[in-house]
């Protein structure tokens, strides 16, 4: 069963687990690209410590999304921003089991 995190020990749980990005808040939003799911920080999965680091997973079930896969909000197509935050989870190779990359920009309809 998850540990009951109170906000203070998961918004630092967040930083600490997320070494791509910064967590200002629990209402911090991202959008894993693996499942296309938006989510805020307060629905993150968190599971226990390995290496000394929480760690952090989609709050969709079944889905592997990790910080890495996690994008902040904001069209890669219209902001330079969003693209540059959308590059990081291209430029990166991973082998982790059940790691795949996006087939597709989940934001491509909305750029046409
Ligand atoms: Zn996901």
């Amino acid at each position: 069963m998850d540990k009951r995190w109170c906000s203070e020990e998961k918004l630092a749980a967040l930083r600490e687990g997320d070494c791509f990005r910064e967590w200002a808040s629990l209402d911090d939003q991202r959008i894993c690209v693996l499942c296309e799911r938006k989510f805020c920080g307060r629905q993150v999965r968190i599971t226990g410590r390995k290496g000394g680091r929480a760690q952090l997973h989609c709050p969709s079930e079944n889905c592997a999304g990790t910080p890495r896969e996690w994008v902040l909000p904001g069209n890669p197509f219209t902001s330079e921003k969003a693209w540059a935050d959308w590059s990081l989870t291209f430029d990166t190779e991973d082998n982790t089991p059940g790691f795949r990359k996006p087939a597709r920009l989940p934001f491509a309809r909305a750029a046409s």
